[in-house]
């Protein structure tokens, strides 16, 4: 099986100290992956800008590569712009650029934009200064209106100056295939990371599916369904899942990996060590 090249580790910013600190030994932990960056969500409506910017900046000063989303399809301008100076002004270099989902309530519709928008935006106010990832949907955003719209926005956020995408996360590897094959009957030439989604907890994995359109195949859900109340056991058969799906996109020649680690170290390192990946001396 070929190797793993670049790996990288998402993380969402905790909401107190307690959460900061334990994320703080999440990521001495991860190190051990030698991953490429560290990502940081946003919660769009603007919900955790300064939570997101604080915990991205501490990364950062720690020496780690760390990639801000900026999920701001209902924020104003000028907040965009500041952020954007204020990670450049750090030495951030890396964005990744998306529209969100603007919790009800929250945000000003009017001011929607979409990612390929926010990309041009980067591009024009900070240059070439970010490498600039966007979001890519193997088995097509819930909102598109067809599988071909929904590829043809993404040929154009691509074009607006998307260094690389990262996939929503899928348990279905051929999904992810046909996806690629169609992007590069379409010209992308940027390379499209797969984004992998560690199972740990069958109530939380149903509630994000359902909600982001990412399907759990009926033979996968009904087990976990059977295991809810048997936490080894639900870890132990989502390990194997997850770690089936990962051979074959490994040896499928993905051009690196971009896991969901849900701010914990434990699974996605058993999940890499059962893919061979090899792994440093632990803190
Ligand atoms: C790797 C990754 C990280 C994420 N991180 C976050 C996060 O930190 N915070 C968060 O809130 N959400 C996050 N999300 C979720 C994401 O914000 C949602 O899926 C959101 O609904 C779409 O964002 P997008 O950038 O893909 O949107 P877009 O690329 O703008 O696409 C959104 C929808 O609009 C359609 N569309 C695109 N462009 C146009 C156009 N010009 N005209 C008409 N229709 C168009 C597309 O077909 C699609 O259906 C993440 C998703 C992924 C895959």
């Amino acid at each position: 099986m070929p190797a793993l090249k670049r790996i990288s580790f998402e993380f969402f910013p905790p909401r107190d100290e307690d959460g900061l600190a334990r994320l703080e030994r999440v990521r001495a932990r991860l190190d051990a992956a030698g991953p490429e960056f560290y990502s940081v969500t946003y919660g769009a409506g603007g919900s955790t800008r300064d939570r997101t910017r604080d915990l991205v900046l501490a990364i950062h000063a720690e020496g780690r590569t760390v990639a801000p989303h900026l999920s701001i399809g209902s924020d104003a301008p000028d907040a965009v712009n500041d952020l954007l100076d204020a990670y450049r002004d750090a030495g951030v270099r890396h964005i990744v650029a998306l529209r969100g989902d603007i919790p009800s309530g929250m945000g000003n519709r009017s001011e929607v934009y979409y990612a390929n928008e926010l990309v041009a935006r980067i591009r024009k106010h900070s240059g070439d200064h970010f490498h600039v990832h966007v979001a890519a949907y193997p088995e097509v955003h819930p909102d598109a209106r067809s599988p071909e719209t929904d590829l043809a926005y993404f040929v154009d956020k691509v074009a607006a100056g998307a260094d690389e995408a990262i996939t929503q996360y899928f348990y279905n590897a051929d999904a992810y295939f046909d996806f690629v094959n169609r992007c590069e009957q379409a010209g992308v030439k940027v390379p499209v990371v797969p984004g992998v989604m560690p199972i740990t907890n069958y109530a939380n994995l149903v509630r994000f599916s359902d909600g982001c359109g990412a399907e759990i195949p009926r033979w996968i859900r009904k087990r976990l369904e059977h295991l809810q109340d048997d936490p080894p056991g639900l870890q132990a058969f989502g390990l194997d899942v997850v770690t089936d799906l990962c051979e074959r996109l490994i040896a499928g020649g993905i051009p690196g990996m971009h896991i969901y680690s849900m701010n914990q170290s434990k699974v996605p390192l058993a999940l890499l060590d059962r893919l061979g990946h090899p792994l440093a001396e632990r803190n």
